[in-house]
C-alpha cells in the first residue's frame, strides 16, 4: 500500500557519498519521483516498491561530464550519437557536448539516446556553422542567438582546428558573455597553437569577461617546455583567473584529432601536427602513414553499437577510405601532467582545475570515473574529493543546482561505483535505470536547454529542463 512515506526504488546498504551534505557512510538512499527522498539508516523493505542491493558499493552522485562529444563538426566517419551510449556505460549521467550542434545533438538523442542529462554547444567552424573566418562581432551575435534558440548552451571555439585572430576570439567571448550564454575554448588562434603559447594568449583574450578554458591537459603536454613546467605555469594562470574561468581536465593518454590532409600532402590541423611532431614524425601524409603503422597512431571505427580504436594497416585503410579526413588518436597525454592538474589545490583546498571530464563520449576513452577512482586509491584524492570533482563541482559550473548533491528533493541521478574496480556498475538518472552492471539500459534522454531553447525543446518531442546560466559558477557573480 503506498502511503505519503512509500518510495518508487531504494538503494541499500551503499557506502553513500555526498560531500555537500557531509555525508560518507553505510545508508539507504531513497527515491520518489524521480527525487532524492531520503538518505537513512535504515529504510524497510516493506516501505520501498523496488529495492536495489548496493551493498560494498559506493553510492555518489551522478557523474557529470563537462566536456564530451555527442555530436560533431569532425570526423564523418563516425557516429558520434553512439557517444550516449558509451558515456552511460562508464557511468556518466550528465554532460556537456562540447564542440557540435543542439539540432544534431538531439536528433542524436532520439536515436541513440541511453538516458544522459545533455547541454549542447556549437562548434564555430567557418563557412560552416558561422559564415565568416574571422567573424565580426555581428555576425558573432547573431549566431549566438540562433544556437541559443535552438537549443544549444552557447559555442565554443575551436582554436587547435580553426583559428580566429586574437581579436575575433575576443569578439567571441564578449558577445556570448553578453547574452549569458555559454563559452568555451580549445585554445590557439592564427598567432598561436594549441598549446602553451595557445593558452598564454587567454587571459587578454578574456579580459574582463567569462571563458571555459577546455581540456587544460591538452596545452601540457611538453611541446614548449617540459610539460612540468607547463603545468606549472597552466596553475598559474589558473589563479590569476580564477574568478573568471571554469576548467576541466582529462586523464587519458589518448587524445582526438584529425588526419587530414591537402592537396599537396600536409597536414591541416595544429593538433595532428603537434602528435607527429611529438614523435619526430614529418606532419605529413607519409607521417600519418608511417606514424599509423607503427601503432603510434590510431584510427577510430564503429563496431558493435560503439566506438573503437584500431591501429596499423586496418586504421591507415580507414583513414585513406575516408580520403584522409578521419578521426585518428594518439598517446599524447603525459600521465605526469594529468595526475597533477587533477590534484593540485588552493592554499584554501579547493581544486584549482574545476573538473575531471572525459572528453570522450564518442571517443574511447571514458576514463573519468575510473581513472579518478585509482587516484582515491593511490592515496592522491580522498573520496569527498573525488566526488567533488566528478560531480559536485561541475555541477556548480553548469548550473544544474539540483544535481552533484543528496539533498532532500535533488534530482535522483546516481553513480554506483564498484570500489575494487574502480569502474561504475550502475547508474540513475531521475530515478531510472540507465545503466546496469556495464550496460546502457536508458533510451533517449533529457536535453538541458536555456530560455531561449525552450521552444525547440518542446518541439522536440524530448524530455527537457531549461537552465538558468545566472545560477552557473561561468558567471558567479556576473552584472
Ligand atoms: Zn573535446
Amino acid at each position: 500500500m503506498a502511503t505519503s512515506q512509500q518510495y518508487d526504488s531504494v538503494l541499500k546498504n551503499g557506502r553513500v557519498i555526498d560531500p555537500a551534505n557531509h555525508i560518507d557512510g553505510r545508508f539507504d538512499l531513497g527515491i520518489r519521483h524521480g527525487k532524492v527522498a531520503a538518505v537513512s539508516e535504515n529504510i524497510t523493505p516493506e516501505m520501498a516498491d523496488d529495492i536495489i542491493d548496493v551493498t560494498g558499493q559506493i553510492v555518489m552522485p551522478g557523474h557529470i561530464d563537462t566536456h564530451a562529444h555527442l555530436s560533431s563538426p569532425f570526423n564523418r566517419n563516425v557516429d558520434r550519437a553512439f557517444g550516449h551510449t558509451m558515456l552511460v556505460e562508464s557511468g556518466t549521467t550528465t554532460a556537456l557536448d562540447l564542440a557540435g550542434d543542439p539540432t544534431a545533438m538531439s536528433d542524436g538523442m532520439r536515436r541513440r539516446g541511453a538516458g544522459l542529462n545533455v547541454a549542447s554547444l556549437m562548434g564555430l567552424v567557418p563557412h560552416s556553422t558561422i559564415s565568416e573566418d574571422d567573424p565580426r562581432p555581428s555576425v558573432l551575435r547573431d549566431a549566438i542567438a540562433d544556437v541559443k534558440k535552438r537549443g544549444g548552451f552557447g559555442v565554443k571555439l575551436l582554436g587547435g582546428y580553426y583559428p580566429f585572430t586574437p581579436e575575433a576570439s575576443a569578439s567571441a567571448v564578449k558577445e556570448a558573455n553578453d547574452q549569458l550564454a555559454w563559452i568555451a575554448f580549445h585554445v590557439g588562434t592564427k598567432e598561436s597553437g594549441s598549446d602553451m603559447t595557445g593558452l598564454r594568449e587567454v587571459p587578454e583574450i578574456t579580459g574582463s569577461g567569462r571563458l571555459h578554458v577546455a581540456h587544460i591537459n591538452s596545452y601540457t603536454r611538453g611541446m614548449i617546455d617540459e610539460p612540468h613546467e607547463e603545468v606549472q605555469e597552466a596553475l598559474g594562470m589558473i589563479e590569476k583567473m580564477r574568478s573568471q574561468w571554469v576548467t576541466e581536465a582529462y586523464l587519458a593518454q589518448a587524445n582526438g584529432t584529425n588526419g587530414l590532409c591537402d592537396e599537396a600532402g600536409n597536414l591541416v590541423y595544429n593538433v595532428a601536427q603537434n602528435c607527429l611532431k611529438a614523435r619526430g614524425y614529418p606532419t605529413t601524409d607519409k607521417g600519418v602513414r608511417a606514424a599509423v603503422l607503427d601503432g603510434y597512431g590510431s584510427a577510430l571505427v564503429e563496431r558493435g553499437g560503439r566506438v573503437m580504436l584500431v591501429t596499423g594497416q586496418e586504421a591507415v585503410d580507414i583513414w585513406e577510405a575516408a580520403s584522409t579526413d578521419a578521426s585518428l588518436s594518439f598517446p599524447v597525454n603525459p600521465p605526469t601532467s594529468a595526475f597533477s592538474l587533477a590534484t593540485a589545490k588552493y592554499g584554501d583546498g579547493t581544486f584549482r582545475v574545476d573538473a575531471v571530464s572525459t572528453d570522450g563520449g564518442s571517443l574511447p576513452r571514458n576514463v573519468a570515473i575510473e581513472r579518478t577512482m585509482a587516484l582515491v586509491a593511490f592515496g592522491a584524492l580522498s573520496m569527498d574529493e573525488a566526488v567533488i570533482k566528478l560531480s559536485y563541482t561541475p555541477s556548480r559550473m553548469l548550473g544544474l543546482l539540483n544535481k552533484g548533491h543528496f539533498s532532500e528533493g535533488a534530482d535522483a541521478d546516481v553513480t554506483v561505483v564498484n570500489p575494487s574496480t574502480g569502474k561504475a556498475s550502475m547508474s540513475l538518472v531521475a530515478g531510472e535505470l540507465i545503466m546496469f552492471q556495464g550496460r546502457a539500459v536508458g533510451r533517449g534522454g533529457t536535453w538541458l536547454v536555456l530560455e531561449d531553447g525552450r521552444g525547440a525543446a518542446e518541439s522536440s518531442g524530448l524530455p527537457f529542463e531549461v537552465v538558468n546560466l545566472e545560477d552557473s559558477k561561468l558567471y558567479a557573480n556576473w552584472n
